[in-house]
């Protein structure tokens, strides 16, 4: 026993406090990912990146919002959101105690305002995300007259650029067709 008792004193304190003393976690450690709602775009990266499906985004078309929401209870803290958010509005941090009572604790929401297609009225893109798409356009220098002619471009829905794109296409095929005939 006393043997016991001097070898103990010897190895010293080979338990922690916790939860009385705060826990220090390790270098790099990945803890509850932390959410920038000023610097989210709404662009989804991180919900098509999260494997555990913890983040989720979903359209309201006649309220024109975009909604970001992330469960903890089923984050694994991969970080995978943190390495694809093109903004820094999501990273991981050292926190690690997401114990709660309310289930709605574990949640954090946000709502963005869709901008609508100029050419049928419909809503589909976050306006946040679209001043991001141009501005970054006109920092890798888009001269400014050009931006004003992309912002009219990126206005339109994907639905109206296709129907869109097949005008076109059937406008130009008379032609098209007149060059071949021509040709042969
Ligand atoms: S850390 Fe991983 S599981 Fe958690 S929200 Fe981010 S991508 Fe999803
Ligand atoms: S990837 Fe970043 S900017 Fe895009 S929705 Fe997620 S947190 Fe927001």
């Amino acid at each position: 026993m006393f043997k016991l008792l001097k070898k103990a004193l010897q190895v010293g304190e080979a338990t922690v406090e916790y939860p009385f003393k705060p826990l220090e976690v390790a270098p790099g450690f990945r803890g509850k990912p932390i959410y920038n709602f000023q610097q989210c775009i709404a662009c989804g990266a991180c919900a098509i990146a999260c494997p555990a499906n913890a983040i989720t985004m979903d359209y309201n078309l006649e309220k024109g919002i975009k909604s970001w929401k992330v469960f903890y209870g089923r984050c694994i803290f991969c970080g995978r959101c943190e390495e694809v958010c093109p903004t820094g509005a999501i990273t991981l941090s050292p926190d690690f105690e997401l114990a709660a009572t309310a289930k709605e604790d574990l949640y954090c929401k946000a709502d963005f305002r869709l901008t609508r297609c100029h050419l049928c009225g419909e809503y589909f893109v976050p306006a946040k995300e679209l001043e991001y798409i141009l501005a970054a356009l006109e920092q890798a220098g888009q001269p400014g007259s050009a931006s004003h002619i992309t912002r009219q471009v990126m206005e339109v829905c994907p639905q109206c650029k296709r129907r869109q794109g097949i005008k076109t296409a059937v406008k130009s095929l008379p032609r098209a067709v007149g060059q071949q005939q021509g040709r042969g």
